[in-house]
């Protein structure tokens, strides 16, 4: 394959995740994009798997019967040219580590916001970690087909809760919330809803391109277009001017309002963030920036989803390709256990269905089988190199518990499963110091996580276990000279542990208590994970 060729692929690639708080509209709008490029039965799949409770997922009956999304699934199609990678994450709470781990995979994100409510918590967590990454963020305002919110109140609530500005690329029209349409500031066109249109819109050009034009006014009643007029040409006066770079830096967002159920403005929003998002990007390795166009292969695992499909047993690694063209059964070298894989069976996903991949590009993702060599952040190259993808964030435990089979005879079976599950990144785990190997100390960022393991551990492994659950939400990895439970001050007023690579961490219950530990401990060092050193 030639230069040209590679790179051509590499540019038409999008690769991004919806971020949201639940049910602002993520399902809608992931499904209208998908129906747009033509993938009409994936946008039903989508559908029905809400409608369902997650049906589609039978893989993981906690889905249903908790009726949220647990695991992230990756959709791509193509449109106008363009190969879309819609990476899906979930969007409650307690799953939020797997979320972070689906945002390192992405070169942007789109964060949707309901026009009534605003900027809510989930969105403000999930748009962190984007921020964090310097990804640009694109903003769909969504629900405008209802009440909703002032505008300008939005844009000040972007910039004051998550430190963004914006710049309106579409500007509401209507007076107190109750909303006809956009102005759509590129076209001067008037866009306005029209529920028996196909595509929700009945669009309006402006004779002399500008908001002014009195073909509005008579259109849309003198009131509504003064107030639109006054709105834009304070836009175009006091607001940001629209600055390619900015958003390529993370420091502006784009900011489209449009309604997902009536499919109002979801084209434009689709068109317009395709030709100003951005293609794969160079990734920071520990050789310098490894950059797409580099024929030789390199990727990294950035999740993996062990049994999910309960007649295969699989495990599946997802890597996201960073450089070079991947093609089926090609040999790689596995950086972290130094072994050479043959690549022979990757899939790909659309939504839930798999199909078999003859090649791939950065920016896309793909399913591999794990034979069992596979953690979160691992890096695979070409042989004859030797880098890693830069770390993956480790997300602090907040909730513990201890652990154990309930039947001594299934040990074997709880400790394969319990290990299986840590290297997927589900929990974290630890061995408590001086004690028997008969349990052990579980950590999570939520605590439905619990409930994951507990069920995973019944169906996947067979074992019952008992939990109970610990009084602690800090865990502290400590850092000195012979770090020992019984050299430690204080150690008693938390738990001390040792983590799966042996490094000692304290648990404790509160702030309070971990600053008495630590003043009584001067020699020692307290980090909130393992990375961060
Ligand atoms: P998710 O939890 O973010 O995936 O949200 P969904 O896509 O499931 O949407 C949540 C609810 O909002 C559903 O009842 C949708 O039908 C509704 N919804 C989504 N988009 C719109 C919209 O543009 N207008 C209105 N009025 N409702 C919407």
């Amino acid at each position: 394959m030639s230069d040209n060729e590679l790179n051509s692929e590499i540019n038409r690639r999008r690769t991004f995740a919806i971020i949201s708080h639940p049910d602002a509209g993520k399902t809608t709008l992931t499904e209208k994009l998908l129906l747009y490029g033509g993938a009409i039965h994936l946008a039903g799949s989508v559908k029905s798997r809400k409608a369902q409770r997650h049906a589609v997922s039978d893989w993981m009956e906690i889905e249903k019967q908790r009726g949220i999304s647990v695991t992230s699934s990756v959709m791509q199609f193509d449109y106008d040219g363009y190969r879309i990678n819609i990476l899906d994450t979930p969007g409650h709470q307690d799953f939020s580590e797997d979320t972070y781990r689906t945002l390192m995979a992405v070169d942007s994100a789109v964060m949707i916001i309901d026009v009534a409510k605003g900027v809510e918590t989930q969105t403000q967590k999930l748009f962190k970690v984007c921020k964090q990454r310097g990804i640009p963020i694109f903003t769909f305002v969504n629900k405008l087909d209802r009440f909703g919110k002032n505008p300008f109140e939005l844009m000040e609530e972007l910039e004051k809760v998550l430190e963004i500005r914006a710049y309106p690329m579409n500007w509401p029209i209507g007076v107190d919330g109750a909303y006809q349409g956009v102005y759509n500031r590129q076209l001067a066109q008037i866009e306005l809803f029209d529920g028996a249109g196909s595509q929700g819109q009945k669009v309006l050009p402006s004779v002399v391109g500008s908001v002014g034009d009195p073909v509005f006014s008579e259109m849309l009643g003198s009131g509504v277009h003064q107030a639109l007029c006054d709105d834009i040409e304070l836009l175009d006066m006091a607001g940001d001017s629209f600055d390619l770079e900015k958003v390529r830096q993370g420091e502006l967002t784009p900011m489209f309002f449009g309604s997902a159920m009536t499919n109002f403005g979801v084209r434009n929003f689709l068109e317009q963030f395709l030709r100003l998002a951005p293609a794969p990007a160079p990734r920071l390795s520990s050789a310098g920036l490894v950059q797409p166009a580099d024929s030789k292969f390199s990727a990294f695992v950035f999740k993996i989803q062990a049994n999910m499909n309960p007649a295969h047993r699989d495990r599946l690694a997802f890597i996201r390709i960073c450089s070079g063209k991947f093609t089926r059964g090609m040999a790689v070298l596995h950086n972290q256990s130094g072994k050479l894989l043959k690549l022979a069976q990757p899939q790909q996903f659309l939504a839930q269905e798999r199909t078999i991949i003859d090649e791939a590009y950065p920016g896309d993702i793909v399913g591999l089988f794990d034979p069992g060599v596979f953690g979160i952040g691992d890096t695979l190259h070409e042989q004859g190199q030797a880098f890693t993808f830069a770390d993956f964030p480790v997300f602090p435990p907040e909730k513990f518990a201890r652990v154990q089979a309930k039947d001594t005879m299934k040990r074997k079976q709880f400790v394969k499963g319990i290990t299986q599950l840590t290297q997927e990144g589900a929990v974290q785990l630890f061995r408590q110091a001086d004690a028997g190997m008969e349990s052990y100390i579980v950590g999570t960022v939520g605590s439905l996580q619990f409930d994951v393991l507990e069920y995973r551990l019944k169906n996947e492994y067979g074992v019952d276990i008992l939990m109970n659950h610990l009084p602690y939400e800090l865990a502290r990895w400590l850092v000195g000279a012979e770090v020992k439970p019984k050299s430690l001050r204080g150690a008693d007023r938390g738990m001390f542990v040792y983590d799966v690579k042996e490094r000692p961490v304290l648990l404790v219950s509160n702030e309070w208590a971990l600053r008495w530990v630590a003043d009584n401990n001067p020699a020692v060092e307290f980090f909130p994970t393992p990375a961060v050193r």
